[in-house]
């Protein structure tokens, strides 16, 4: 056993696993941290989608760190801006808003002489013995190759970059996308605009589910009783994993069954005219893309003055949208609901590893990690919501906590002197990998759908277990799996 060491850890991004990060590292008595974002605030990706009618399709009392319970949640479902204001107060009451370094963008992070050596777009440097990544999942926007995208006349941006300097109301608005961003967009819009165009490629199953508002009593309760939240928070977690999780795992599961009988029956009865019914009918199984859970999605599109356009796109115009029968749909305002680049993680960030092999290298066919937390030969560097992990299906607040639990135990083993770095074996990344392929076959996500869960080989590049399994596997690091040196 060696003696104490003290650590100097760099945590990259203020989003919710970032703002958890540091909150935990300090509980650990782990002091000496700073936090940069290449933003000027903080909320991750609260801050940056901030299109009309955003919400959280995780339940509020369960997409809340299971530490800090919140009585003020509006709703079950609570708008974004409710949601990121509750992550800024977090941070501010947990003293963790001070260690940000805003407007600083980590571009260069590479392992040299047995520490972290980390570069900025500005051109400060810094050093740390440990790296948390918590650069976030959906990220980077997925922007459609249309032809004459760039001719358009009108206002155009994706969902991720709303402009809230373009005036809607009595407008014609197009949504290119049919995902639980455009979902979200219509629902909230379509009345405010004179005619909405939905242009959709693929149609989606719709889990139908109301979002009452929590009354002043039921607040009040909340906050004489905050045993009562933490107590919600685990009977969500558990109706949410027995529910949902585990069911999307195992497409011939009873659960699953449950799951498509209510998209089916929602779609039904909810949507009069059969000729929309059938173009809203999706041909596979529901939940094989992600589950999009609106409560009004489908009397929204079916207003007058909403339109559900399914002819494919020709091409973009300076007045509108053409579709492949020759029609154009005049428009001034077009959004991109298309979605996000789902495999570049902490990319573009250039990390360097010990050897001086790039992650990008590493990464070029596919991203890989140990458990979706470390890769092997990048020593001391953790990534929180990491590749292949449990995304979609999850509250990633639940996620992330599990995993930096994880990862504490582990830079325990550092601060304790048992050896100066940590990374995982190849040999356990590759077993994990191999499991997790097999096991992604027997996953709904397979069942014969285009989605942002399969990778180029069309495997699910997603946590293809139970959320148990995966609570358990986190519960504590198998050291076997990992090269301790120095
Ligand atoms: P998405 O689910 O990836 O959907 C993108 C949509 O754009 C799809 O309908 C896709 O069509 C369409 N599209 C992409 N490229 C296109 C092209 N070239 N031409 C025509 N259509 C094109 O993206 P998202 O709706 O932004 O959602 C991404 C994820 O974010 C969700 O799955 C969810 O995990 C998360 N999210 C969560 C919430 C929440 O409430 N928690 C809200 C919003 C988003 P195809 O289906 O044909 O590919």
């Amino acid at each position: 056993m060696g003696s104490e060491r003290p650590l100097r850890f760099v945590i990259i991004g203020a989003g919710m696993s970032g703002i958890l990060s540091a909150i935990k590292l300090q509980e650990a008595g782990f002091d000496d941290f700073t936090i940069y974002e290449k933003a000027d605030r903080l909320g991750g990706t609260w801050r940056e989608n901030t299109y009309p009618g955003i919400a959280c399709d995780v339940p509020s009392h369960l997409y809340s760190y299971s530490f800090e319970p919140n009585p003020e949640w509006s709703h079950r479902f609570s708008p974004g801006e409710e949601i990121e204001a509750y992550f800024e107060r977090v941070a501010h009451k947990y003293g963790v808003d001070g260690r940000i370094h805003f407007g600083e963008e980590v571009t260069r992070c590479a392992f040299e002489r047995g520490r972290w050596r980390l570069e900025t777009k500005s051109g400060r440097r810094e050093e740390a013995d440990v790296v948390i990544a918590a650069t976030g999942v959906l990220h980077h926007p997925n922007l459609p190759d249309l032809a004459g995208l760039d001719a358009f006349e009108g206002a155009l941006f994706h969902s991720a970059r709303w402009d809230h300097g373009v005036r809607l109301d009595g407008r014609r608005l197009g949504i290119v996308g049919t995902g639980s961003t455009a979902v979200q967009i219509v629902s909230a819009l379509v009345d405010r605009v004179a005619r909405l165009s939905l242009f959709q490629r693929t149609a989606q199953w719709i889990m139908p589910q109301d979002n009452p508002a929590y009354s002043e009593a039921e607040k009040e309760g909340f906050r004489r009783h905050p045993e009562q939240m933490r107590q919600l928070h685990q009977d969500l977690s558990q109706l949410f994993a027995q529910g949902f999780s585990n069911a999307v795992v195992d497409a011939s599961s009873p659960q699953m069954k449950m799951i498509e009988d209510l998209c089916r029956a929602n779609l039904e009865s909810s949507v009069a005219d059969p000729g929309l019914r059938e173009k809203l009918r999706p041909s596979y199984r529901a939940a094989c893309k992600r589950l999009i859970i609106s409560p009004d999605f489908y009397q929204a599109i079916q207003k007058p003055n909403a339109e559900l356009v399914t002819e494919g796109i020709e091409r973009v115009e300076p007045r509108g949208v053409r579709t492949r029968d020759g029609r154009l749909r005049e428009l001034d305002v077009l959004v991109l609901a298309t979605g996000f680049r789902a495999d570049r993680f902490v990319r573009p960030m250039h990390v360097v590893g010990e050897r001086g092999q790039p992650l990008d290298q590493r990464w070029a066919q596919r991203p890989d990690a140990y458990l979706s937390i470390s890769v092997p030969g990048f020593p001391n560097f953790f990534m929180l919501n990491g590749p292949n992990g449990p995304v979609g299906n999850f509250s990633l607040i639940e996620v992330a906590e599990l995993q930096i639990a994880y990862i504490l135990q582990l830079t325990e083993l550092l601060r304790a002197g048992r050896c100066r770095t940590l990374c995982p074996t190849e040999e356990a990344t590759g077993r994990f990998e191999a499991e997790r392929e097999v096991a992604a076959k027997r996953t709904v996500w397979t069942t014969g759908c285009r989605s942002w869960y399969l990778d180029d080989r069309g495997i699910p590049a997603v946590w293809p277990w139970t959320f148990d399994r995966f609570r358990e596997e986190m519960a504590r690091p198998k050291l076997e799996a990992w090269t301790q040196a120095g």
